[in-house]
């Protein structure tokens, strides 16, 4: 096993990756994304000012804005996808709050902690320096890094000017303007406020991961976080943003086979083109023994996590 590109530390034994690793486009990981309507907060950044609503013309350069999504509207709704997948298994999660921060309820602490986490950092010792897969790979304190970087993902509305394989995606910005009204009977729904939201609208592309360290486990919880998040995409808790009540956050999602080469990425992106039968037979590898081996690999780092503790 001298040779394996994967990290040893963790490694399960009987770990056995079912291709050669060389193979495979790992560290990097692609999930594809698709949503009709994102609305992450103060999660976008443009690149141009705000095209007027009285004069908006689709074609005119000026309103081809052009922007980035933060990756920490993203990360949190990873992270909460992560913390589920340990929970089904009967493993706790980090927290994701200190103790000794002051929650504005004063039991949440304590009903998280029933609820299938563990106070944060408390999965840390010498025999596990690392701690629990969610202390890991997101990162915790005492000046340890996360292993899982999360890049921003650049969008554009100009569907020829985004390249997946650099994590881009193609969405259209729009600020959305309303009003918050009165309630008073006398005031006859006067509008008392005006509020604007960023938002995108017909999101599609692929956001770009890099573990840090390869271990075989962080690619098996990386995936069966996805296809959770994608199973409930509709349940409020796994929709990504805010406006959940709105149904924005509704996010398809799929991590792109790590076998798949460039170009065979940017063939998924491009909706007029087929898989071809070199992708189909990659694909087969992938969900019949390679995406198993690293979901293998994972259910063996909680046993070993949990072990004792
Ligand atoms: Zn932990």
């Amino acid at each position: 096993m001298s040779d394996t590109p994967f990290d040893e530390t963790t490694l399960p034994d009987d770990f056995a990756c079912p291709v050669d690793p060389e193979e495979l486009h790992l560290p990097d990981l692609y999930v594809a994304l698709e949503a009709n309507l994102l609305a992450p907060g103060d999660g976008i950044i443009t690149d141009r000012h705000h095209a007027s609503a009285d004069n908006y013309e689709a074609d005119d350069p000026m309103n081809q804005i052009g922007g980035q999504i933060s990756p920490f509207a993203l990360s949190g709704w990873l992270r909460h996808g992560c913390e589920r997948v340990l929970q089904q298994r009967d493993a706790t999660a980090c927290h994701p709050g200190e103790s000794s921060a002051s929650f504005k309820l004063e039991d949440v602490y304590e009903r998280d902690l029933e609820a299938g986490y563990h106070e944060k950092g408390s999965c840390v010792d010498a025999d596990r320096p690392a701690g629990c897969l969610i202390h890991d790979l997101f990162g915790g304190f005492s000046g340890r890094a996360g292993r899982l970087i999360r890049r921003p993902i650049p969008f554009s509305p100009v569907r020829s000017q985004v390249d997946i394989t650099d994590g881009e995606a193609e969405a259209h910005y729009r600020q959305l303007a309303t009003h918050v009204r009165s309630r008073n009977d006398e005031d006859d729904g006067t509008p008392l406020r005006a509020v604007t939201r960023d938002a995108v609208g017909n999101l599609d592309g692929a956001w770009w991961l890099t573990v840090r360290d390869l271990k075989p486990e962080y690619i098996g919880l990386l995936c069966a976080a996805i296809s959770l998040l994608n199973d409930n995409n509709d349940a409020y808790r796994f929709q990504l943003g805010g406006a959940r009540n709105f149904g924005a956050g509704i996010v398809d999602a799929q991590v792109l086979n790590p076998l798949y080469t460039d170009k065979e990425i940017r063939r998924v992106d491009h909706r007029r083109w087929n898989a071809t039968s070199a992708m189909e037979e990659k694909d087969e590898t992938w969900s019949e023994e390679l995406r198993p081996a690293f979901i293998d690999a994972l259910d063996a780092r909680i046993a070993h996590d949990t072990e004792g503790a």
